[in-house]
């Protein structure tokens, strides 16, 4: 086999296929478990360049045709192309069972979620004109995205036969509300998608339903990665950037990272009242205050999901109408360490 820096050996028979990203998720990772029962974990964006080099790598690893491909999540960047992949190297697409409404929508249902989403970031204060923006913004991802149908809907612990071994489905919600890992107990390998990233802490998934009414990841992403600590994980494989050796730190980083910001968003919380927006332009005034308009939007989605958080610990309360979310602070904390975080 042709060893370039496309297709890297990590173990016999599982195989790194990175495609190099600017910015800071620096590259694109898809894994592949050849030999028997090949399977492709989460495919590129559908651009034909992309799907290409995938394509090629899958070949140079040896492999004429897959029998699964499955997908972390849903987002374009792991799952954009799976309907195309599966047309050029077969494998049935597989997702976890709450990811699949997002996989199999049509364009028309993805168009107005994006419209809820602009009414709920106008209720949050978030400024217009970063709203045009970031619906533009949107509208190109979808683009690069094909809806595909889900052969097998996963649920937590099942169990994957990938290249002869056996992969345990790990549902992790957060980063979206059907993320999954896969975990290679063998070796104690964790495939971890967008849930743990060496580099950087995911953002938290954002429900915004028809009446309105919305929910963030960011509680269930907590709880996930206590749960990841009860596993013997020797070396986490992301979806972005270079493998993690020491799993249990970073966990712990992640964690400590959320209590921290959970502290900052309930010290800018005030009694009569605050806007997600104001807090998000207190916490994060480097990217709020220069036009990053899609930087913006995410540190809104941080600010919320902390919000949650706290309106669940009883330390802040939520009012919302058709107009406007505020948060009001209820009372101090008894400790530091109080609460689900701690
Ligand atoms: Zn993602
Ligand atoms: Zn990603």
């Amino acid at each position: 086999m042709e060893k370039s820096g496309l297709v890297q050996p990590l173990a016999p028979g599982i195989f790194r296929i990175e495609i190099p990203l600017q910015g800071p998720l620096q590259n694109l990772n898809y894994y592949l478990f050849a030999g028997e029962n090949p399977l492709l974990l989460d495919v590129p964006p559908l651009f034909e360049p992309l799907v290409e080099v995938l394509e090629r790598a899958v070949r140079m690893a040896g492999v004429e045709k897959l029998e699964r491909i499955v997908l972390t999540h849903a987002h374009v960047d792991h799952s954009g192309s799976a309907a195309e992949v599966s047309r050029r190297l077969g494998g049935r697409i597989c997702a976890h069972k709450e990811e699949v409404w997002r996989l199999e929508r049509s364009s028309e249902s993805a168009r107005e979620e994006v419209l809820r989403l602009g009414i709920f970031a106008k209720r949050c204060g978030f400024p217009s004109d970063r709203l045009r923006e970031t619906l533009e913004a949107w509208k190109g991802w979808r683009g690069m995205t094909e809806r595909c149908s889900v052969a097998e809907r996963l649920r937590e612990g099942d169990v994957v036969q990938g290249g002869g071994k056996r992969l345990r489905v790990l549902h992790t919600p957060g980063h979206t509300f059907g993320h999954l890992c896969l975990f290679e107990e063998g070796e104690g390998l964790l495939f971890s998608g967008d849930h743990l990233i060496r580099s950087i802490t995911p953002n938290p998934d954002l429900l915004v339903g028809e009446d309105g009414r919305w929910d963030s990841g960011l509680p269930s992403y907590v709880a996930s990665l206590k749960k990841l600590e009860e596993f013997d994980i020797r070396l986490a494989f992301p979806g972005h950037g270079r493998p993690i050796g020491k799993v249990k730190r970073r966990i712990a980083f992640n964690l400590e990272h959320h209590r921290r910001r959970l502290a900052d968003v309930w010290e800018g919380v005030s009694d009569k009242g605050t806007t997600p927006w104001e807090l998000a332009l207190r916490l994060f005034p480097q990217v709020c205050g220069d036009g990053l308009t899609m930087d913006s939007w995410l540190a809104l989605r941080e600010v919320v999901g902390h919000l949650k958080i706290l309106e669940q610990e009883g330390r802040v309360k939520i009012e919302e109408d058709e107009e406007r979310i505020i948060a009001v602070r209820l009372r101090r904390a008894v400790s530091d360490t109080e609460g689900c975080l701690g």
